[in-house]
Protein backbone atom coordinates (compact mmCIF):
# COMPACT_ATOMS: atom_id res chain seq x y z
CA UNK A 1 0.00 0.00 0.00
CA UNK A 2 1.20 3.53 -0.66
CA UNK A 3 1.52 6.13 2.25
CA UNK A 4 -1.40 8.08 2.67
CA UNK A 5 -2.56 11.52 1.77
CA UNK A 6 -6.06 11.63 1.44
CA UNK A 7 -8.54 11.29 4.31
CA UNK A 8 -10.59 8.95 2.24
CA UNK A 9 -10.21 6.52 -1.15
CA UNK A 10 -13.20 5.31 -2.27
CA UNK A 11 -12.57 1.88 -3.92
CA UNK A 12 -15.03 0.63 -6.24
CA UNK A 13 -14.89 -2.38 -8.36
CA UNK A 14 -17.48 -2.42 -11.83
CA UNK A 15 -18.50 -5.31 -14.17
CA UNK A 16 -20.79 -3.58 -16.70
CA UNK A 17 -22.34 -1.01 -14.47
CA UNK A 18 -22.38 1.92 -17.37
CA UNK A 19 -26.00 2.83 -16.44
CA UNK A 20 -25.44 3.19 -13.03
CA UNK A 21 -21.86 5.14 -13.19
CA UNK A 22 -22.93 8.71 -13.94
CA UNK A 23 -25.21 8.70 -11.22
CA UNK A 24 -23.17 7.11 -8.71
CA UNK A 25 -20.55 10.17 -9.51
CA UNK A 26 -22.60 12.62 -8.86
CA UNK A 27 -24.12 11.58 -6.04
CA UNK A 28 -20.69 10.49 -3.97
CA UNK A 29 -18.41 13.74 -4.97
CA UNK A 30 -20.71 15.94 -2.62
CA UNK A 31 -20.63 13.56 0.22
CA UNK A 32 -17.53 12.58 0.09
CA UNK A 33 -16.59 16.78 -0.30
CA UNK A 34 -17.88 16.89 3.68
CA UNK A 35 -15.17 13.98 4.56
CA UNK A 36 -12.07 15.58 3.51
CA UNK A 37 -9.71 15.22 0.68
CA UNK A 38 -10.71 12.17 -0.82
CA UNK A 39 -10.06 9.93 -4.75
CA UNK A 40 -12.40 7.76 -6.03
CA UNK A 41 -10.26 4.78 -7.57
CA UNK A 42 -12.57 2.77 -10.35
CA UNK A 43 -11.42 -0.38 -10.95
CA UNK A 44 -13.01 -2.02 -13.93
CA UNK A 45 -13.45 -5.47 -14.07
CA UNK A 46 -12.51 -6.13 -17.54
CA UNK A 47 -16.13 -4.52 -18.21
CA UNK A 48 -18.03 -5.64 -22.04
CA UNK A 49 -20.12 -2.54 -22.02
CA UNK A 50 -19.36 1.38 -22.20
CA UNK A 51 -17.64 1.16 -19.02
CA UNK A 52 -14.50 1.48 -19.62
CA UNK A 53 -15.18 4.88 -22.24
CA UNK A 54 -17.26 6.65 -19.14
CA UNK A 55 -14.34 6.09 -16.44
CA UNK A 56 -11.67 7.00 -18.95
CA UNK A 57 -13.92 10.16 -19.70
CA UNK A 58 -14.34 10.54 -15.79
CA UNK A 59 -10.90 10.24 -14.97
CA UNK A 60 -9.74 12.80 -18.15
CA UNK A 61 -12.93 15.51 -16.56
CA UNK A 62 -11.27 15.01 -12.67
CA UNK A 63 -8.15 14.20 -12.75
CA UNK A 64 -7.08 14.79 -8.80
CA UNK A 65 -10.24 12.87 -7.86
CA UNK A 66 -11.07 10.16 -9.72
CA UNK A 67 -8.51 7.34 -10.63
CA UNK A 68 -9.12 4.31 -13.00
CA UNK A 69 -7.62 1.16 -13.51
CA UNK A 70 -8.45 -1.41 -15.85
CA UNK A 71 -7.90 -4.64 -15.97
CA UNK A 72 -7.36 -7.23 -18.98
CA UNK A 73 -9.94 -9.28 -18.40
CA UNK A 74 -12.57 -10.05 -15.65
CA UNK A 75 -10.53 -10.95 -12.67
CA UNK A 76 -13.51 -11.12 -10.16
CA UNK A 77 -14.86 -8.36 -7.56
CA UNK A 78 -11.04 -9.41 -4.70
CA UNK A 79 -8.97 -8.85 -7.27
CA UNK A 80 -10.60 -6.04 -8.31
CA UNK A 81 -10.76 -4.62 -4.90
CA UNK A 82 -6.91 -5.86 -4.06
CA UNK A 83 -6.09 -3.49 -7.11
CA UNK A 84 -7.78 -0.65 -5.73
CA UNK A 85 -6.31 -1.24 -1.76
CA UNK A 86 -2.51 -1.48 -3.69
CA UNK A 87 -3.16 2.13 -5.21
CA UNK A 88 -5.18 3.77 -2.66
CA UNK A 89 -3.43 6.41 -0.45
CA UNK A 90 -6.36 7.71 1.98
CA UNK A 91 -6.27 7.13 5.46
CA UNK A 92 -9.55 5.62 5.56
CA UNK A 93 -10.96 3.07 2.53
CA UNK A 94 -14.06 2.75 1.31
CA UNK A 95 -15.23 0.25 -0.42
CA UNK A 96 -18.86 -0.16 -2.00
CA UNK A 97 -20.58 -1.49 -4.94
CA UNK A 98 -21.20 0.34 -8.65
CA UNK A 99 -24.73 -1.05 -9.06
CA UNK A 100 -26.11 2.29 -6.32
CA UNK A 101 -27.65 -0.82 -4.12
CA UNK A 102 -25.37 1.05 -1.69
CA UNK A 103 -26.04 4.71 -0.23
CA UNK A 104 -23.48 7.21 -0.68
CA UNK A 105 -25.00 8.77 2.47
CA UNK A 106 -24.29 6.30 4.14
CA UNK A 107 -20.64 6.87 3.90
CA UNK A 108 -20.81 9.77 6.72
CA UNK A 109 -22.32 7.81 9.56
CA UNK A 110 -19.87 5.01 9.34
CA UNK A 111 -17.17 7.01 9.14
CA UNK A 112 -18.41 8.72 12.33
CA UNK A 113 -19.38 5.16 13.84
CA UNK A 114 -15.49 4.01 13.21
CA UNK A 115 -14.22 6.83 14.79
CA UNK A 116 -16.73 6.53 17.69
CA UNK A 117 -16.41 3.50 18.45
CA UNK A 118 -12.55 3.01 17.77
CA UNK A 119 -12.62 0.54 15.30
CA UNK A 120 -10.14 -0.66 12.83
CA UNK A 121 -13.22 -1.58 9.99
CA UNK A 122 -16.94 -1.05 10.14
CA UNK A 123 -19.16 -3.14 7.62
CA UNK A 124 -22.30 -1.80 6.58
CA UNK A 125 -25.69 -4.29 7.94
CA UNK A 126 -28.66 -4.19 5.06
CA UNK A 127 -30.63 -4.34 7.96
CA UNK A 128 -34.06 -4.16 5.00
CA UNK A 129 -32.33 -5.80 2.24
CA UNK A 130 -33.82 -5.58 -1.37
CA UNK A 131 -33.11 -8.40 -3.12
CA UNK A 132 -34.48 -11.39 -4.19
CA UNK A 133 -35.22 -14.10 -2.07
CA UNK A 134 -33.42 -16.62 -3.96
CA UNK A 135 -30.09 -14.57 -2.87
CA UNK A 136 -31.15 -13.53 0.76
CA UNK A 137 -32.04 -16.62 2.11
CA UNK A 138 -28.70 -18.18 1.28
CA UNK A 139 -26.68 -15.10 2.13
CA UNK A 140 -29.03 -15.94 5.36
CA UNK A 141 -27.41 -19.38 6.01
CA UNK A 142 -23.58 -18.02 5.03
CA UNK A 143 -24.29 -14.93 7.27
CA UNK A 144 -25.31 -17.59 10.21
CA UNK A 145 -22.93 -20.11 9.50
CA UNK A 146 -19.59 -17.63 9.23
CA UNK A 147 -20.83 -15.81 12.10
CA UNK A 148 -20.98 -19.29 14.33
CA UNK A 149 -17.49 -20.37 12.80
CA UNK A 150 -15.46 -16.99 13.42
CA UNK A 151 -17.27 -15.81 16.63
CA UNK A 152 -17.47 -12.49 15.17
CA UNK A 153 -20.88 -10.80 16.31
CA UNK A 154 -21.81 -9.75 12.94
CA UNK A 155 -25.16 -9.63 10.70
CA UNK A 156 -24.11 -9.21 7.30
CA UNK A 157 -20.38 -9.94 6.34
CA UNK A 158 -20.82 -9.93 2.70
CA UNK A 159 -21.95 -6.18 2.92
CA UNK A 160 -20.65 -4.03 -0.44
CA UNK A 161 -20.29 -1.04 1.75
CA UNK A 162 -17.07 -1.26 4.55
CA UNK A 163 -14.91 1.47 5.95
CA UNK A 164 -11.82 1.05 7.50
CA UNK A 165 -8.03 2.11 8.20
CA UNK A 166 -5.69 1.57 5.30
CA UNK A 167 -3.66 -0.61 7.90
CA UNK A 168 -6.06 -3.08 8.23
CA UNK A 169 -5.32 -3.96 4.19
CA UNK A 170 -1.68 -4.40 4.28
CA UNK A 171 -1.20 -7.64 4.89
CA UNK A 172 -4.42 -8.79 2.99
CA UNK A 173 -3.93 -10.97 -0.01
CA UNK A 174 -8.12 -11.11 -1.42
CA UNK A 175 -8.20 -13.66 -4.70
CA UNK A 176 -11.38 -15.67 -5.73
CA UNK A 177 -14.65 -14.67 -3.88
CA UNK A 178 -12.20 -14.28 -0.74
CA UNK A 179 -13.57 -10.62 -0.46
CA UNK A 180 -16.82 -11.93 1.23
CA UNK A 181 -14.40 -12.56 4.47
CA UNK A 182 -13.22 -9.69 4.43
CA UNK A 183 -14.38 -8.77 7.66
CA UNK A 184 -13.27 -12.42 9.18
CA UNK A 185 -9.04 -12.06 7.34
CA UNK A 186 -9.14 -8.45 8.84
CA UNK A 187 -10.47 -9.71 12.34
CA UNK A 188 -8.14 -12.34 12.55
CA UNK A 189 -5.09 -9.80 12.68
CA UNK A 190 -6.23 -8.16 15.85
CA UNK A 191 -8.07 -5.55 14.19
CA UNK A 192 -11.38 -4.52 16.09
CA UNK A 193 -14.38 -4.68 13.57
CA UNK A 194 -17.97 -3.65 14.35
CA UNK A 195 -21.01 -2.79 11.96
CA UNK A 196 -23.71 -0.40 11.76
CA UNK A 197 -27.46 -0.47 9.93
CA UNK A 198 -26.96 1.10 6.67
CA UNK A 199 -29.61 1.44 4.05
CA UNK A 200 -29.84 -0.63 1.00
CA UNK A 201 -31.76 0.37 -2.68
CA UNK A 202 -32.84 -2.65 -5.07
CA UNK A 203 -30.65 -2.39 -8.13
CA UNK A 204 -31.90 -0.24 -10.40
CA UNK A 205 -29.59 -1.15 -13.48
CA UNK A 206 -28.28 -4.45 -15.06
CA UNK A 207 -28.22 -7.36 -12.92
CA UNK A 208 -26.41 -9.05 -10.73
CA UNK A 209 -22.97 -10.71 -11.59
CA UNK A 210 -23.60 -13.44 -9.34
CA UNK A 211 -26.03 -16.32 -9.81
CA UNK A 212 -27.01 -19.62 -7.73
CA UNK A 213 -23.19 -21.18 -7.80
CA UNK A 214 -22.30 -18.42 -5.15
CA UNK A 215 -23.75 -20.75 -2.29
CA UNK A 216 -21.50 -23.51 -3.60
CA UNK A 217 -18.47 -21.40 -3.71
CA UNK A 218 -19.22 -19.73 -0.53
CA UNK A 219 -19.23 -23.04 0.98
CA UNK A 220 -15.73 -24.15 -0.68
CA UNK A 221 -14.05 -20.29 0.42
CA UNK A 222 -15.59 -21.03 3.69
CA UNK A 223 -13.48 -24.10 4.06
CA UNK A 224 -10.36 -22.11 2.82
CA UNK A 225 -11.00 -19.38 4.96
CA UNK A 226 -11.59 -21.58 8.33
CA UNK A 227 -8.22 -23.44 7.36
CA UNK A 228 -6.55 -20.48 6.86
CA UNK A 229 -7.45 -18.48 10.03
CA UNK A 230 -7.30 -21.30 11.99
CA UNK A 231 -4.24 -23.64 10.65
CA UNK A 232 -2.20 -21.67 8.60
CA UNK A 233 0.71 -21.61 10.82
CA UNK A 234 0.24 -24.73 12.39
CA UNK A 235 -0.62 -27.29 9.42
CA UNK A 236 -0.19 -30.35 10.97
CA UNK A 237 -2.27 -29.74 13.95
CA UNK A 238 -4.69 -29.82 11.34
CA UNK A 239 -4.16 -32.96 9.57
CA UNK A 240 -2.35 -34.67 12.43
CA UNK A 241 -5.61 -35.00 14.21
CA UNK A 242 -7.34 -36.88 11.56
CA UNK A 243 -3.83 -38.55 11.05
CA UNK A 244 -4.00 -39.95 14.42
CA UNK A 245 -7.96 -40.52 14.54
CA UNK A 246 -7.23 -42.83 11.50
CA UNK A 247 -4.12 -44.51 13.73
CA UNK A 248 -6.61 -44.93 16.46
CA UNK A 249 -9.69 -46.38 14.21
CA UNK A 250 -7.21 -48.53 12.48
CA UNK A 251 -5.73 -50.52 15.69
CA UNK A 252 -9.23 -50.89 17.22
CA UNK A 253 -10.77 -51.97 13.88
CA UNK A 254 -7.79 -54.40 13.41
CA UNK A 255 -7.77 -55.35 16.92
CA UNK A 256 -11.03 -56.36 17.14
CA UNK A 257 -10.38 -58.64 13.98
CA UNK A 258 -7.37 -60.61 15.37
CA UNK A 259 -8.93 -60.98 18.29
CA UNK A 260 -11.44 -62.69 17.12
CA UNK A 261 -9.26 -64.57 14.76
CA UNK A 262 -7.80 -66.01 17.66
CA UNK A 263 -10.96 -66.04 19.42
CA UNK A 264 -11.89 -68.88 16.03
CA UNK A 265 -8.70 -70.70 16.90
CA UNK A 266 -9.14 -71.70 20.58
CA UNK A 267 -13.20 -72.25 20.30
CA UNK A 268 -13.15 -73.90 16.87
CA UNK A 269 -14.95 -71.14 15.66
CA UNK A 270 -13.98 -71.23 11.77
CA UNK A 271 -16.41 -68.06 11.23
CA UNK A 272 -13.98 -65.98 13.02
CA UNK A 273 -11.05 -66.40 11.09
CA UNK A 274 -9.39 -63.53 9.17
CA UNK A 275 -9.67 -65.37 5.97
CA UNK A 276 -13.39 -65.17 6.35
CA UNK A 277 -13.36 -61.38 7.17
CA UNK A 278 -11.86 -59.55 4.32
CA UNK A 279 -13.27 -56.52 6.04
CA UNK A 280 -10.22 -56.55 8.01
CA UNK A 281 -8.13 -55.41 5.16
CA UNK A 282 -9.47 -51.50 5.80
CA UNK A 283 -7.80 -51.68 9.03
CA UNK A 284 -4.29 -51.52 7.09
CA UNK A 285 -6.09 -49.22 4.41
CA UNK A 286 -6.96 -46.57 7.24
CA UNK A 287 -3.86 -47.15 8.10
CA UNK A 288 -2.36 -45.91 5.12
CA UNK A 289 -4.55 -43.10 5.09
CA UNK A 290 -3.42 -41.69 8.94
CA UNK A 291 -0.08 -41.68 7.31
CA UNK A 292 -0.89 -39.52 4.24
CA UNK A 293 -3.18 -37.57 6.80
CA UNK A 294 0.48 -37.04 8.36
CA UNK A 295 2.66 -36.12 5.85
CA UNK A 296 0.15 -33.71 4.20
CA UNK A 297 0.63 -31.95 7.41
CA UNK A 298 4.40 -32.11 7.48
CA UNK A 299 4.32 -30.77 4.05
CA UNK A 300 2.08 -27.68 4.90
CA UNK A 301 4.77 -27.27 7.77
CA UNK A 302 7.46 -27.16 5.70
CA UNK A 303 5.49 -25.20 2.88
CA UNK A 304 5.25 -22.14 5.76
CA UNK A 305 8.55 -22.63 7.17
CA UNK A 306 9.95 -21.94 3.77
CA UNK A 307 7.62 -18.68 2.98
CA UNK A 308 7.15 -17.47 6.53
CA UNK A 309 10.35 -15.77 5.65
CA UNK A 310 8.85 -13.99 3.18
CA UNK A 311 5.53 -13.26 4.98
CA UNK A 312 6.19 -9.77 6.63
CA UNK A 313 2.78 -9.80 8.67
CA UNK A 314 1.16 -7.27 10.36
CA UNK A 315 1.14 -8.35 13.55
CA UNK A 316 2.82 -4.83 15.71
CA UNK A 317 0.01 -2.55 16.46
CA UNK A 318 2.73 -0.34 17.86
CA UNK A 319 6.55 -0.28 19.38
CA UNK A 320 7.77 2.01 22.66
CA UNK A 321 11.46 3.26 22.29
CA UNK A 322 12.22 2.69 19.10
CA UNK A 323 12.62 6.36 18.28
CA UNK A 324 10.59 7.64 15.41
CA UNK A 325 11.59 4.72 12.54
CA UNK A 326 9.73 2.61 15.13
CA UNK A 327 6.05 3.43 13.98
CA UNK A 328 3.85 0.59 12.26
CA UNK A 329 6.20 -0.78 9.91
N1 LIG B 1 -18.18 -6.92 -9.76
C1 LIG B 1 -16.89 -6.94 -10.26
N2 LIG B 1 -16.43 -8.08 -10.85
C2 LIG B 1 -17.22 -9.20 -10.95
C3 LIG B 1 -18.50 -9.18 -10.40
C4 LIG B 1 -18.95 -8.03 -9.80
O1 LIG B 1 -16.17 -5.94 -10.19
O2 LIG B 1 -16.74 -10.20 -11.49
C5 LIG B 1 -18.66 -5.68 -9.13
C6 LIG B 1 -20.00 -5.20 -9.67
O3 LIG B 1 -19.85 -4.41 -10.81
C7 LIG B 1 -20.55 -4.44 -8.48
C8 LIG B 1 -20.03 -5.24 -7.29
O4 LIG B 1 -18.91 -5.99 -7.77
O5 LIG B 1 -20.03 -3.14 -8.43
C9 LIG B 1 -21.08 -6.16 -6.72
O6 LIG B 1 -21.61 -6.98 -7.74
P1 LIG B 1 -23.15 -7.41 -7.78
O7 LIG B 1 -24.01 -6.22 -7.52
O8 LIG B 1 -23.40 -8.19 -9.02
O9 LIG B 1 -23.21 -8.38 -6.52
P2 LIG B 1 -24.47 -8.64 -5.58
O10 LIG B 1 -24.97 -7.29 -5.10
O11 LIG B 1 -25.45 -9.35 -6.42
O12 LIG B 1 -23.89 -9.47 -4.46
MG1 LIG C 1 -25.39 -5.56 -6.06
Amino acid sequence: MKTTKYDISVIIPIFNEEDSLELLVNRLIPVLKLLGSHEIIFVNDGSSDKSESILDAFGQECPNIIKVIHLRTNCGKSIALRCGFREASGELIVMMDADLQDNHEEIPKLVNYLRQNKLDMVTGWKFNRYDPASKRLPSRLFNYVVCRFSGLKIHDFNCGLKVMHHECLKDLRLYGQLHRFLVVLIARQGFKVGECKVEHSPRKYGHSKYGAKRIYEGLMDFLTIFFLTRYQQSPLYFFGFYGLLCFLFSFLYGAFFVGLHFFSLFTHYPQGHLSQHPLWLLSPVIFLAGIIFIFFGLIGELIYYIFSIQLNQNYIQRQVGFGQKSEKE
